[in-house]
């Protein structure tokens, strides 16, 4: 009879020092002792892969992704191979694998390259040994064998993709928060832990904010219906958050959780001539230029002089790139003039309770509004809602948002359930 596989995956802090290595080999020789084979994935070791950003940019400003990609790729080495060590100091037995060993096929692309195919033969022969393979996140080879990285965060990528390439019960995402919270416990102190969370609700909240795990891993997870579980490498009596498919939860509350980010900026572009083709204008040229746009708002046009204004939000990252875009096209465009405002935040509350139930739009406009916070911009999702507003009232925003939907502890507590085993 096969075993079930449950794959594990640590993240940088949880492996940051000697001691927390032997802590992690601890909990996997845990697992594995439960009658499970045990599959690893490690990112670097602490900030590591920061380190080697910054040295990387004080030799070049401008790095190849090639030499990128071999420089990084080595941190993930160094905490493979030390925790192999200590899973077999601990009394167990362990093998490392880089994504070249394993065959962590990605496609041609450097930075930021997406997997493509995993073979499963050397890890499954390993683990019919007995051994628990510890398997470097992150990572990946191309065709040519050339070696890739995934994107910063991406060894949360590399362990979903390798549950669903074996077939692994569970893949549990072992980190330094306790779970996903319905938003920041920082700014929240009354904010509360999730038992249970949908792969769509939980793509939302980390595309807006709550930064527990990579968004493509999720993506990843809900396509192969990979039951994820993130918990504490630290508090191994908390079971943490299990994130599955909505079909498989009981929608109690309308809204599951309230986040802001305040990494964009808006641009007006102010009295574009009102005919066809102009949007296709701009976002295509913007699109060109690899600058990915969020919410978009076209005004009514003003009838006089035939014009309305675009709005838009970037990653504040882009507003050089974006700026020079659109000042290349502006007689093109035949706009006015571009405005900036940087000092925004995106605040949005995500569930999938909201779908087919009346009022909740409603709720949290009145409550940004009792609040004196103005909306700057509004956009939705069938299962998310999120305004624009100055970045000053963001943490108003949120703190009044997780009251008005009661997401505040005591309230949440009755329909906490227990945690089903997956
Ligand atoms: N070590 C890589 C990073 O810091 C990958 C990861 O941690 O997921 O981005
Ligand atoms: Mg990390």
């Amino acid at each position: 009879m096969s075993r079930d596989i449950i794959v594990q995956k640590f993240g940088g802090t949880s492996v940051a020092d000697t001691d927390k290595i032997k802590n992690v080999a601890n909990t996997i020789l845990r697992e594995r002792n439960l009658g499970h084979d045990v599959v690893v994935v490690v990112s670097a070791m602490g900030h590591t892969t920061d380190h080697l950003v910054k040295m990387a940019k004080e030799i070049a400003p401008n790095p190849s992704g090639r030499e990128m990609d071999m420089l990084l790729s080595t941190g993930e080495g160094i905490s493979i191979a030390l925790l192999a060590m200590a899973i077999q100091a601990a009394g167990g037995d362990a093998v490392s694998m880089n994504a070249m060993q394993v065959g962590i096929i990605t496609e041609n692309v450097h930075t930021k390259a997406r997997i493509v195919d995993i073979k499963t033969e050397r890890i499954k022969n390993y683990l019919n040994q007995g051994k628990v393979v510890v398997i470097a996140g992150f990572q990946g080879v191309t065709p040519d064998g050339e070696i890739t990285t995934l994107g910063r965060g991406g060894s949360d990528t590399s362990a979903v993709a390798l549950a669903a390439a074996l077939e692994a019960a569970r893949c549990d995402i072992y980190t330094d928060v306790e779970g996903v919270y319905t938003t920041d416990p920082r700014l929240v102190p009354t904010a509360s832990r999730l038992d249970m969370v949908s792969y769509e609700e939980m793509l939302e909240l980390a595309r807006v904010g709550a930064n527990v795990l990579h968004p493509r891993a999720v993506e990843t997870a809900k396509m192969f219906k990979v039951p994820l579980r993130v918990r504490s490498s630290f508090k191994l009596e908390n079971l943490g958050t299990l994130i599955v498919g909505v079909e498989d939860m009981e929608l109690q509350k309308a809204v599951t959780g309230v986040a802001s980010d305040s990494s964009q900026l808006r641009i007006v572009v102010c009295d574009v001539p009102d005919i066809p083709g102009r949007a296709a204008l701009i976002f295509s040229r913007l699109s060109d230029a690899n600058i990915s746009v969020d919410m978009i708002i076209q005004s009514y046009a003003r009838k006089v002089e035939n014009t309305n204004d675009i709005a838009f939000t970037i990653d504040k990252a882009d507003l050089d790139k974006t700026l020079k875009t659109l000042d290349d096209m502006k007689d093109e465009i035949g706009a006015s003039r571009f405005q900036v405002d940087d000092s925004i935040a995106m605040v949005s509350i995500v569930g999938a309770g909201m779908i087919d139930r009346p009022g909740i739009a409603a709720l949290m406009f009145n409550t940004l509004g009792n609040q004196g916070i103005n909306i700057k911009m509004i956009s939705t999702s069938e299962i998310k809602i999120s305004c624009l507003v100055d970045e000053l009232d963001a943490d108003k925003a949120v703190i009044a948002l997780h009251k008005a939907f009661n997401l505040d502890c005591d309230e949440i507590a009755e329909v906490k359930g227990t945690l089903p085993d997956v």
